[in-house]
């Protein structure tokens, strides 16, 4: 499996695009959060004393639990494949937990208006807190966890591929837009994912349709002012966002969305279940 490479994508829009609005008081604290507290406690020491579980199935519960206590929309588990892990990065655990957290509809269809912008800034910040989180309490039960970073564009680049990992994992399918798709909440959702060496069951992706509407519905490239989503797929058979002409349009936009906005599923209200 070939492993990705990162496009840097969030570094060349900050040194040749500067974001447009000044952030609120809260905004700040966010990204400050997220950089100061949540970004440097992903990883940890395991305790010693070792929970047992009588099944990758039960421990698979006991996460969800508290990943959904914690505030988790949807939780999945897969496996750590080469295709999910950034060129450059290592990762030695075997297993992995995906989770979605879901962001605000009413606040997501006002994209490329600032709500959107702001409601994606938060949920980066609460879902980086439910990673830490979950990933501190699994190694509170004796195995090594560790949180990946959730938003993309900080100093160090990401190790972990989420939408794949989703994918993977059975949280929904990649769309033309280049998201992950979900049955609850469609692409208005943010990633995140924990790999760890405690034994997990495996879901596999599923179908949802997904693949097939979008080849028909190409809302996203029509309401895309940047022409960054493609007609067709590319030779991996994926959609491929062109980073580029997405970068100008996003900087002027604090976030753009549009592409979350416009696409029919996320319409979705949510009150599905987990893989
Ligand atoms: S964020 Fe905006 S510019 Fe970028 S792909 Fe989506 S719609 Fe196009
Ligand atoms: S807007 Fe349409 S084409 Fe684009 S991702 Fe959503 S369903 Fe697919």
């Amino acid at each position: 499996m070939v492993r990705p490479k990162y496009s840097q994508i969030f570094q060349y829009i900050e040194s040749n695009f500067p974001m447009g609005s000044k952030p609120s008081p809260m905004e700040s604290f966010w990204v400050k959060d997220i950089e100061s507290n949540q970004y440097p406690n992903l990883n940890g020491p395991v305790s010693e004393e070792k929970a047992t579980f009588s099944s990758p199935e039960e421990a698979a519960e006991t996460i969800r639990s508290f990943a959904k206590a914690a505030g988790a929309s949807i939780v999945g588990f897969s496996d750590v494949t080469d295709d999910i892990v950034f060129l450059g990065a290592e990762v030695s655990e075997k297993n992995c937990i995906v989770i979605a957290y879901e962001m605000d509809r009413e606040a997501i269809l006002t994209a490329p208006d600032p709500p959107a912008g702001i409601e994606a800034l938060r949920a980066y910040w609460r879902l980086g807190r439910i990673v830490q989180s979950t990933a501190a309490f699994i190694r509170y039960m004796g195995y090594p966890a560790r949180g990946h970073q959730v938003r993309t564009y900080l100093k160090d680049p990401p190790t972990i591929l989420n939408t794949l990992a989703a994918y993977k994992a059975g949280l929904g399918e990649v769309g033309r837009n280049g998201l992950l798709i979900t049955r609850e909440y469609g692409p208005r959702v943010r990633i995140g994912t924990i790999t760890t060496d405690l034994p997990l069951p495996k879901r596999g992706p599923i179908d949802l349709g997904v693949d097939r509407f979008c080849s028909t519905c190409r809302r996203c490239l029509e309401s895309c002012r940047g022409k960054a989503i493609p007609y067709e797929k590319d030779q991996s058979g994926k959609y491929t966002i062109d980073p580029k002409k997405c970068a100008p349009e996003f900087a002027k936009y604090d976030g753009c969305g549009i592409c979350i906005a416009v696409c029919p599923f996320s319409n979705g209200s949510g009150g599905g279940s987990d893989p």
